[in-house]
């Protein structure tokens, strides 16, 4: 059995505009580095982090809280030590910290001969994304741990379903260096909502799900829709609307609120339009002032993976 596993932990997408808190996909091209051990020595440590300034203390990284997590239901005394490499900055609405407790507990499952299914793994990471954000979702640490598309139906029992990956599928993703923590952007959501905004919410989200399934682009487009969150929280992101015109008429699909923001995201068909679509977003971005990272990515069907 290995002692040691380097490891890539890709970012997420959540939300995906009309699924708050139950939709979310995977990143191929950006993604967190972890070297994570088993040691003689009970007890989980973070021994390195760099690119962030993050907490070394266990209880105070999202990946010491998974970790403990899991060892609490398999054994309280194995060790751990956990190498953090962050490539995704804390705070971007693309699942910095959904990374480092889905990658933590991915590892030490690994390590240990694989006891726990990519489900229950979900449920350990879910203790990391309490602490990051006070409320343990699962819709970054699902596609993280499953790879694709997922959809979390039920978090009472918790049921998350992986779904299908259509394959010339492509997302583009800006991200301006601006922080908007996600506790702040979940003050400014109601907790109401009408009858008539959520027959449309969720006749998108099953839209967005059969288009999935059935590899059909345009229902994929027209059902990346939010009447409920994204009026509330694009106001918080910079040219939130401009940079939506600029890539739906350059052929995005959809373009909405990545996670809680400040990133965005669109989904496009196809590698060509996906990359036109970045550009049009930087041109809007150029104009800003602000600095600003934008990626190009498949869809990462296998999520975690060794490195
Ligand atoms: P994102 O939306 O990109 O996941 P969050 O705002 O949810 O970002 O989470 C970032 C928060 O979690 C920050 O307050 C950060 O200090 C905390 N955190 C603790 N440990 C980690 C970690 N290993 N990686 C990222 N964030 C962490």
């Amino acid at each position: 059995m290995d002692k040691s596993l380097k490891i890539f932990a890709p970012a997420t997408v959540a939300n995906l505009s009309c699924g708050f808190d139950v939709l979310g996909c995977c990143l191929d091209t950006v993604g967190d580095e972890m070297i994570v051990s088993l040691t003689s020595d009970p007890g989980v440590k973070i021994t390195k982090i760099e690119g962030a300034d993050l907490p070394l203390e266990t209880e105070k990284n999202v990946a010491g809280v998974a970790v403990q997590a899991l060892l609490n239901v398999y054994n309280k005394d194995i060790g751990v030590t956990i190498e953090i490499y962050k490539k995704i900055k804390a705070g971007s609405g693309i699942g910095s910290s959904a990374a480092s407790s889905a990658g933590a507990v991915w590892a030490v499952n690994h390590l240990l001969g694989n006891p726990f299914t990519a489900h229950e793994l979900v449920t350990f990471a879910m203790e990391g994304e309490k602490l990051a954000s006070g409320n343990a979702h699962a819709d970054n640490v699902a596609p993280a741990l499953l790879g694709g598309f997922t959809l979390v139906r039920s978090y009472d029992p918790l049921d998350v379903i992986k779904l299908n990956t259509p394959k010339d599928l492509m997302i583009t993703v800006i991200h301006p260096q601006i922080e908007v923590k996600t506790s702040d952007s979940r003050s400014v959501i109601k907790n109401n909502v009408s009858l008539k905004k959520a027959i449309r919410q969720w006749g998108n989200v099953g839209g967005l799900i059969a288009g999935l399934y059935t590899e059909d682009y345009k229902l994929i487009g027209r059902s990346l829709e939010d009447v409920i969150i994204e009026p509330l929280r694009s106001i918080l992101i910079p040219e939130f609307e401009s940079v939506k015109q600029a890539a739906i008429a350059k052929g995005a699909l959809g373009c909405g609120i990545s996670g809680s923001g400040p990133s965005i995201f669109a989904l496009s068909k196809g590698e060509e339009t996906a990359n036109n679509v970045a550009d049009a977003i930087r041109s809007v971005y150029n104009q800003t002032g602000l600095d600003f990272e934008i990626h190009v990515s498949k869809i990462n069907n296998q999520g975690i993976k060794l490195i």
